[in-house]
């Protein structure tokens, strides 16, 4: 799996898998450079198909400075177009997160942002590192 570089002006609305396009990888400061890891949309569509409801991605790829914005660590995978944070309408983030670990046990990260005093909606973050990597904030 590769990762791949779009234009959000010239790629925004392709269609990358059933259920996601280029646009909604995009870095959240408007930057036009997308980077998409091939691997990443695979198992995005994976978990869109496994509970049958829509993914919202609210962080894909992120550009050193919005990183920087968003206290994102130094060596984020969001950087790499590696990443992704995601809701799943309806779900709770833990039964999200037991899901991708049975797609990668061995591998990728998977970061576990549950609903909290504080925190209206929790989210799952999705990265395909080839080492494993776990945590919950
Ligand atoms: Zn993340």
């Amino acid at each position: 799996m590769a990762i791949k570089q779009y234009s959000l002006k010239k790629d925004g609305a392709k269609q990358l898998s059933p259920a996601f396009r280029v646009r909604e990888f995009r870095c959240r400061d408007g930057t036009d450079t997308i980077l998409i890891d091939e691997g990443l949309v695979v198992l995005l569509q994976c978990i869109r198909e496994h509970f049958g409801k829509p993914v919202t991605i609210t962080s894909g790829y992120r550009t050193a400075s919005h990183n920087t914005r968003v206290g994102g660590s130094r060596s984020s995978q969001h950087l790499l177009g590696r990443a992704a944070d995601i809701q799943v309408q309806d779900t709770d983030p833990l039964a999200v997160a037991a899901y991708v670990e049975s797609l990668m046990p061995g591998w990728g990260g998977v970061g576990r942002y549950p609903v909290k005093a504080g925190r209206a909606k929790g989210w799952v973050h999705v990265d395909t590192r080839p080492n494993k990597s776990r945590w919950t904030l």
